[in-house]
């Protein structure tokens, strides 16, 4: 066991109520630090009281965006136990994004130990309603103060909590998408397989114009010949077509989602067909007008799963599954959120049971 500082806040926060938490809106009353110079590597991990951090204005991150981040949730069993979903993929997730973006590795066990630690701290914020959970923000930032072009050789990483409500107050319901065909998010050989901030600063602008459209999400096409699908908003993404699920390939600029690698083991073990490929668009819509487009979903930490009711592409409209959600997207949200919870078997061990 290594030690880890620990100072308490004094003046800890009122907790919010429960049957508004929203998404992001709240943060807990204590956050991890860990600090990495060139001469000590990551060191001196702390749990400190949550606040404002003073950075240099120099700091490399505000200006060539060296950043990593992860998102993973913390869920009350009902037991009354606390576990984590397969953490060890986000782990690993977050050193395959270090190994991008030039962060230097983190050691995956000390950090967990930390993590156990803050969620340990204030365990309390973490809510009992239905559907909500601790949403956990582990993120990397450079902060030496230079603004030459390099890696920096100065880093500070943290992990901030969240109390988050259901992503659906209503219950779970289809989403509206628009395919963009103008913005591109990643290119192959680009940063598109890491959790860093500029993709999500580069995809804004898209997410804008197909919210004046009157769509919720964007699909995102490949950035080379924009023929072939990728994600939608920042989940990745499924199809059901004729009774073959399919989902496109992780090229090296789709994210590898931790849902969407749940998603594929569930459907596999419910003896779905489940293919990884390319899939373009024009297949899609075609599909879509042979009545054999049956289902589609988002799947990612915070939504879950994320039905898709209706899609435009250029002047088409198509609907699917009636505008509702799917028979087998209601299944893997219940199957997830289910294991999650504690209320179901685990036959891939993937809780994990931490307090
Ligand atoms: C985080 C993320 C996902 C979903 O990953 P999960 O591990 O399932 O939460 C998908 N696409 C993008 C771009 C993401 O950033």
């Amino acid at each position: 066991m290594s030690q880890i500082q620990f100072t308490r806040n004094e003046q800890p926060k009122a907790k919010p109520d429960a049957n508004h938490l929203g998404f992001g809106k709240y943060f807990t009353d204590h956050m991890l630090v860990m600090d990495y110079t060139e001469d000590q590597g990551w060191h001196d991990l702390q749990i400190v009281p949550y606040g404002p951090i003073s950075l240099d204005p120099s700091a490399m991150v505000f200006h060539y965006g060296q950043e990593v981040f992860e998102g993973m949730k913390a869920y009350k069993t009902a037991d009354g136990r606390i576990s984590l979903f397969r953490p060890d993929m986000n782990l690993k997730r977050l050193n395959a994004s270090c190994e991008r973006i030039s962060i230097p590795q983190v050691d995956p066990e000390a950090l967990m130990e930390g993590i156990v630690e803050l969620v340990s701290v204030d365990r309390e914020w973490i809510p009992e309603g239905d559907d909500t959970s601790l949403y956990l923000r582990p993120f990397i930032i450079a902060t030496e103060p230079c603004l030459g072009v390099r890696a920096a050789k100065e880093y500070k990483l943290m992990v901030i909590l969240s109390p988050v409500g259901s992503y659906y107050p209503e219950g779970i319901h289809p989403v509206s998408i628009y395919v963009e065909d103008e913005y591109v998010r990643a290119v192959r050989g680009g940063t598109g397989m890491a959790k860093t901030s500029g993709n999500y600063a580069s995809g804004i602008k898209a997410q804008e114009i197909a919210k004046l459209e009157g769509f919720s999400q964007v699909l995102w096409l490949d950035g080379v010949e924009k023929k072939y699908i990728e994600e939608v908003g920042s989940m990745n993404v499924f199809f059901k077509i004729g009774g073959e699920v399919i989902t496109p390939e992780l090229s090296g600029s789709i994210l590898a989602g931790v849902t969407r690698d749940s998603a594929i083991a569930l459907l596999r073990s419910w003896g779905l067909p489940v293919t990884e490929r390319k899939l373009s668009v024009a297949e899609l819509f075609q599909a879509a007008r042979d009545g054999k487009l049956e289902e589609a979903f988002g799947t990612g930490t915070a939504a879950v799963i994320s039905p898709i009711g209706t899609m435009k592409w250029g002047d088409e409209q198509i609907s699917i599954a009636g505008g509702d959600t799917g028979e087998w997207s209601r299944k893997l949200y219940e199957a997830i959120t289910g294991i999650q919870k504690g209320l179901l078997d685990d036959p891939f061990g993937w809780r994990q049971i931490i307090l």
